[in-house]
């Protein structure tokens, strides 16, 4: 019999949720190992069954931007119980979110809620195909966008070919309008518009990609996406579930100084909670049920507690100097961890924007997915345990980005960058 908690409670949760977990990566089947069952969260830290305190750098992946139990949230979130949990009726919340929302996000003129990032991408890719009348869509390979069946595709052989689905239970059929194209390669997306063109409903694009670690789409290859949109006929939709309002208060569209025509977000806009968006235009947005013909519906969305949680997230994320602190922190942690891997001769590339971070060990900075994909699993286990073992917890694959929260501090940085500094040694 295993004598740590978080062993024995994975050994219960494997008989009962295939794997032990309701989301994969979370079963640590990169790395190795026993996921940690979490007990409790405050600041940036939570503490596993054992006990054990870890300084979380994944913060729900992305929501948690103001850190755990952020005391303006949590009485935000315990007033709104009180009042009811769900109604399945339209509340003045919902009208509240909307507005904080659309007055960040000047590229939105309607929004409309609901219940999951994957949900969100999964509508507004409808929405895209409804409001043009085409069925062909543009993705980029790394870029993830829920787990909808469209857009579970990675490219097929040769270039701007239509993919094959990554998941069984996917029929090729369900794909097979479903373009997929390398992140930051303008000549396949010159090659794809050139032959598809008139055929094409949307781009949708992971502005700044946080699924493949962090990777930028480069200004220029951001600008020729909207360019191309634009002179076809096609909608650009950036995938903002983890930027939005996580890089910067205007997501990456704010960044890169680009204007999408559909946004879809997620994850910091419920603060912790299960709420998602999208939106756009009002004359596009307009297609949506019950006023177009394009059908959405969900019996959640835009719940009473999640939208109080979100509405509370906001307001103190929207607070002056919030991101110009936050991004000052990230950097810190970014540059300091880059000196620490220069000092012990390790190969090392990171970059942040905002609160979002990613780091690789390798010489310089991948620009697309396949490039990530080259380091050194083994490598990257030897850090990721490391630094589990001194109380650190990043995400358990070095394909996804990490998250920096206000309730880190300055000791929090410290102490991961001397964990790392302790493994670049010894390996
Ligand atoms: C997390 C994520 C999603 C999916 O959101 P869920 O709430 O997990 O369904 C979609 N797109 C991007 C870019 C994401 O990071």
């Amino acid at each position: 019999m295993p004598d740590n908690p978080n062993d024995i409670l994975f050994e219960r949760a494997r008989a009962v949720i295939p794997g032990g977990v309701n989301s994969p990566v979370r079963a640590f089947r990169a790395v190795g190992g026993t996921p940690r069952f979490v007990q409790r969260a405050q600041g940036a830290y939570f503490w596993d069954a054992a006990g054990q305190r870890y300084i979380d750098y994944i913060g729900s992946w992305g929501p948690m931007i103001l850190g755990h139990g952020h005391p303006a949230v949590v009485e935000a979130v315990q007033r709104a119980v009180i009042d009811g949990f769900s109604f399945g009726a339209p509340t003045e919340r919902e009208i509240e979110l909307a507005e904080a929302i659309l007055a960040l996000l000047p590229s939105m003129e309607m929004i409309r809620l609901v219940s999951s990032g994957t949900e969100a991408a999964m509508s507004a890719l409808r929405l895209a195909r409804g409001a043009t009348g085409r069925k062909y869509i543009i993705k980029f390979e790394g870029c993830y966008h829920g787990h909808a069946d469209a857009l579970l595709v990675k490219a097929g052989s040769g270039l701007a070919t239509f993919g094959n689905p990554t998941s069984a239970g996917v029929p090729p059929e369900v794909v097979q309008h479903t373009l997929v194209l390398e992140y930051n390669n303008l000549a396949q997306l010159e090659e794809a518009f050139t032959l598809h063109g008139q055929e094409i409903a949307g781009l949708m694009i992971e502005a700044i990609a946080g699924n493949m670690n962090f990777v930028r789409a480069s200004a220029a290859f951001a600008k020729r996406c909207r360019e191309l949109c634009t002179q076809h006929g096609a909608l650009l939709i950036f995938d903002e579930v983890m930027t939005g309002f996580r890089v910067g208060l205007h997501g990456a569209q704010g960044v890169l100084d680009v204007r999408p025509d559909l946004t879809v977000l997620g994850k910091v806009i419920g603060g912790g909670m299960p709420l998602a968006a999208f939106g756009g235009p009002r004359a596009i947005m307009e297609q949506l049920a019950p006023l177009g013909p394009v059908y959405q519906a969900g019996t959640l969305s835009g719940n009473p507690v999640a939208t109080a949680c979100g509405l509370a997230t906001l307001k103190e994320i929207a607070k002056p100097g919030f991101y110009e602190s936050l991004a000052a922190k990230t950097r810190s942690l970014v540059d300091g961890l880059k000196s620490a891997a220069a000092a012990e001769g390790q190969p090392f590339s990171a970059d942040s924007e905002g609160g979002m971070f990613g780091f690789f060990l390798l010489n310089e900075l991948p620009q697309n997915y396949a490039t990530v994909m080259t380091t050194d699993g083994a490598s990257f286990n030897r850090l990721f345990h490391g630094l589990l073992d001194r109380g650190v917890y990043i995400a358990p694959a070095l394909y996804e980005a990490g998250f920096v929260s206000a309730a880190h501090c300055d000791d929090d940085i410290a102490a991961t960058i001397e964990a790392a500094r302790q493994i670049f040694r010894k390996s």
